[in-house]
């Protein structure tokens, strides 16, 4: 049996060498065969070179991607995951939150449960504002009310998948790739494991709350549509009340006599209906742009380099 860890790194010089310590340490009694795929995401700091260093001392069980620039989190895992060759392939941190002791249960859950093909851990002790639990709370509502897939709140990517489901992910080319989505998206039995994750001890963490909502959004625009109806809703409510306003204003100049009331009225509603328009076409842009991206059909991410111990494969 072959376990392939898949390792996503942007800026954690400090944290390569102890990550690679800490995976020897507890994985390899258990799993003789086990490769770490190091991602290096156009990382600005010395991590290349620290991950240079590693491949000079374990050729074995070390391989490199080296992408051309700071491509996210997703990018990298999508070239780690191409290049996996395990059986198991787990997706893991490169900044020690994440502990090599939960994949060996993980691998020893698969092992135990052939049925199963994916283990996803989710963090059991979330330490977050109220403010951040509460969006959050809100996202995955509405995204699993709006997809016919379910997303399970606090799962990560920190997940062990068979190498079968690891090419059905693959298979799925889109440019805009919003892991959480495609891991769901695939279906296979998943098993949800509670994880406690560790306290970062070097670099930083890349996420700030900006970052989190545009990572909120983009994933109900690449895995709903229901932006898009707001239109047909909206517009079917607003043309029944102008229906029965109609109504109004008609009997009241018939029967009353009440002139049409006047200019407030007109401009408050021209600037609602004009504010409304513009909101509609500012998501069906948003759809547009996302077919425009994806029909230039360019590369996910691009490699510079690539050390695989193997000079052919090179
Ligand atoms: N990461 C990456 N590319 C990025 C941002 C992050 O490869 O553009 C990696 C990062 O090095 C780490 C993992 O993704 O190994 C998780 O990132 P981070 O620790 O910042 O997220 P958090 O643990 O705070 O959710
Ligand atoms: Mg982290």
């Amino acid at each position: 049996m072959k376990l392939s860890l898949v390792i996503p790194c942007y800026n954690e010089e400090a944290n390569i060498q102890p990550m690679y310590d800490l995976c020897c340490d507890v994985l390899s009694e258990a799993i003789p065969s086990f490769e770490m795929i190091f991602v290096n995401d156009g990382s600005t700091d010395g991590t290349w070179t620290a991950l240079k260093a590693l491949y000079e001392q374990d050729r074995r069980r070390v391989r490199l991607v080296d992408l051309s620039r700071n491509f996210g989190k997703e990018a990298a895992m999508y070239a780690g995951l191409q290049r996996a060759t395990g059986d198991y392939v787990t997706i893991i941190d490169g900044d020690r939150q994440q502990h090599p002791s939960v994949v060996l249960q993980m691998v020893r859950f698969l092992e135990a449960n052939p049925d199963y093909d994916c283990v996803a851990a989710y963090q059991d002790n979330r330490k977050e504002g109220a403010f951040t639990r509460l969006c959050k709370k809100g996202f995955y509502k509405l995204i699993n009310a709006a997809c016919e897939t379910t997303f399970r709140a606090d799962a990560s990517d920190f997940r062990t998948f068979r190498q079968g489901m690891v090419q059905s992910i693959l298979s799925m080319k889109e440019y805009h790739r919003f892991s959480k989505g495609l891991f769901s998206y695939v279906g296979y039995q998943v098993h949800y494991l509670p994880y406690t994750v560790q306290e970062r001890v070097a670099g930083k963490t890349s996420w700030s709350f900006r970052k989190l909502c545009k990572y909120a959004l983009e994933g109900i625009a690449s895995f709903t549509t229901f932006p898009l109806k707001i239109a047909t809703v909206v517009g079917s409510i607003m043309s029944l009340l102008s229906l029965l306003y109609m109504i109004v204003v008609v009997i009241q100049k018939l029967f009353f006599g009440i002139a049409i009331s006047g200019y407030a009225t007109i401009v408050v509603l021209i600037l609602l209906i004009g504010g409304l328009q513009m909101i509609m076409l500012g998501i069906i842009g948003s759809y547009v742009a996302r077919i425009y991206i994806q029909g230039k059909h360019r590369p996910v991410y691009i490699a510079r380099e690539y050390l695989s111990g193997d000079p052919e494969e090179e």
